[in-house]
């Protein structure tokens, strides 16, 4: 039976490789297959090593259930791949709208050759999931206990890797959604970087200093058994900055007699952190942004009216970034509402808002009453605030830009919107965007620069050096310019060149595949 399945397998890849007969876009070729990244080739060469397609499914995979026309064919094993991840998980919506988003893209993967399907369908399952109880002492002496989570999704092309959340909406669903963007993120930097996320419904809003350190003490006293330098390296996300990451950092080296290793970055840079690590998310998002900008539509940044949503870590350091690059940035908003300056944020103004926001922790409204020039907009998003705008950068949270919004953004004149935050806009909105001539960063590229820059302040862990803050920058740069590239080429090969959010899934899957491949049945 073995022999037979093989012998199968290598007959279909051998007629996939010997030509197929591929309708026009979105399936059209314009490379050779042996050009491709990752090509089928270096996938013959491992036919043997692993089979991922179960013995129950070869009778769907010899025609008896596929369909011959490849866009049909594609169309199939889309739903299919997104069914396993629905009949496992049917309460999962933003996990099944984050694999949903990807298989669509593989489609025309999925429709050549099945492997890619089951490499796909492989990767749904975290590797292992942790999930344990938190508990910790308010300032009243009440005992309190919070969930905390740790998913290990992929460890293809190297160690766990991904932020730790603190937000009430924290659940398994948020954290396997996260955890699942992070692996085809993490590949795009080009650093051996595996994927994983983690977090807790613990809310900091309100919390004294005191109380957010006991939390962070007992979080870790939980989680340190799973993770290591080269097992899992969280970071931060949502409602965990350096002070938090400070409290952890402390407690890991408490728990292993004062171990001082690289378990975690945005470490602070006086003690172990890279330089721009704070910075990277949204320094990155704009280099991103320059590049694509300059290479689908021949313009710079300079001169541009941009909309950002979020006033935390993405958003501020975005802003000051586009202010680098003579942009303009007009709105910010929390979870409240937009504040909106018409006339645009100064560094001045930024400054102020930092001020309120990262060192007060503040609202938007403590903004509004020191600022006579910007309006506020309570319980608005920027992108029905806005009336005329160039460009928009999301960065608050997931699915904060709806259809409504996109079509508001396009009749204002908005001709590219990248993301900051994971999944912040909706598969709606993004053909919205996408049919009105915008130019889309998916967060899986845009807001790369973050993790990349964790990346980097591992390897200067690990070499027990710290690089200059011009060399981080640069690197930086040079990754987030590489990573549009490669979204770029990629989509151009299997769709066109304006699909970026095609081409980053696409490149992201083909590298994780592969290694998952060489890698045996693990
Ligand atoms: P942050 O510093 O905690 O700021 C989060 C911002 O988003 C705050 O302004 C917050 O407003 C707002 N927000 C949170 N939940 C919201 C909701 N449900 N509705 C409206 N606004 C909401 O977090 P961050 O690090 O900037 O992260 C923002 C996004 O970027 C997240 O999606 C995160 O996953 C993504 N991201 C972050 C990094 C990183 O390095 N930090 C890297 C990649 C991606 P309130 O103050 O009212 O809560």
């Amino acid at each position: 039976m073995k022999t037979q399945i093989s012998f199968l397998l290598f007959s279909t890849l051998a007629s996939i490789s010997s030509g197929f007969n591929i309708p026009p876009p979105p399936y059209t070729h314009k490379t050779s297959l042996s050009a491709k990244q990752n090509s089928f080739e270096r996938d013959l060469r491992f036919k043997g090593a692993v089979n991922f397609r179960p013995v129950e499914e070869t009778s769907f995979f010899q025609g008896e259930g596929l369909s011959k026309d490849p866009r049909k064919r594609a169309q199939q094993l889309v739903d299919a791949a997104v069914n396993v991840a629905k009949r496992r998980d049917p309460d999962q919506s933003l996990f099944i709208q984050t694999v949903t988003e990807v298989a669509t893209s593989l489609g025309p993967l999925f429709a050549e050759t099945d492997e890619y399907f089951f490499a796909f369908k492989h990767m749904l399952e975290p590797e292992q999931l942790y999930q344990f109880r938190v508990p910790w002492v308010d300032d009243e002496g009440r005992t309190r206990v919070q969930r905390g989570f740790r998913v290990q999704f992929s460890s293809a092309l190297g160690p766990y890797k991904g932020g730790l959340r603190y937000h009430p909406s924290v659940g398994v669903d948020t954290i396997k959604f996260l955890g699942f963007e992070q692996i085809f993120k993490n590949a795009l930097t080009t650093l051996n970087l595996g994927g994983g996320k983690g977090g807790s419904d613990f809310d900091p809003k309100g919390k004294s200093e005191a109380e957010i350190m006991r939390f962070c003490q007992s979080f870790m006293t939980a989680l340190e058994p799973y993770i290591g330098p080269n097992r899992d390296v969280p970071a931060g996300d949502i409602g965990v900055g350096g002070r938090e990451i400070g409290y952890l950092f402390g407690q890991y080296k408490r728990l292993n007699q004062g171990r001082f290793e690289g378990v975690l970055t945005g470490k602070s840079a006086d003690w172990g952190g890279s330089y721009v690590r704070p910075e990277a998310t949204g320094w990155g998002l704009v280099f991103f942004a320059e590049e694509a900008m300059k290479y689908q539509k021949n313009e710079s940044l300079l001169g541009k009216r941009c909309a950002l949503s979020g006033s935390g870590n993405v958003a501020q350091f975005a802003a000051q970034q586009l202010l680098k690059l003579g942009a303009t940035p007009v709105t910010f908003s929390d979870s409240s509402g937009t504040i909106y300056e018409p006339d645009g944020f100064t560094q001045e103004k930024l400054d102020l808002l930092m001020e309120v926001k990262a060192v007060r922790g503040a609202r938007l409204t403590d903004y509004a009453a020191k600022s006579p020039s910007s309006s506020y907009h309570a319980s608005e998003r920027p992108w029905s605030v806005v009336d005329e705008i160039d460009l928009a950068f999301p960065c608050a949270t997931q699915n904060e830009l709806e259809e409504q919004d996109a079509i508001n953004l396009v009749k204002a004149g908005c001709v590219g919107v990248f993301e900051g935050a994971n999944m912040p806009t909706t598969p709606g909105a993004v053909e919205i965007l996408e049919a009105g001539g915008c130019v889309f960063g998916p967060a899986k590229a845009a807001n790369a620069g973050g993790v990349a820059v964790s990346g980097l302040e591992m390897a200067q862990n690990a070499q027990m050096t710290q690089w200059t803050e011009a060399d981080v920058e640069q690197r930086l740069n040079e990754i987030m310019k590489d990573i549009y590239h490669q979204c770029a080429d990629c989509a151009e090969t299997y769709h066109d060149r304006t699909q970026i959010k095609e081409g980053a899934n696409i490149a992201a899957f083909l590298k994780v595949a592969a290694a998952l491949r060489e890698q045996g049945a693990v």
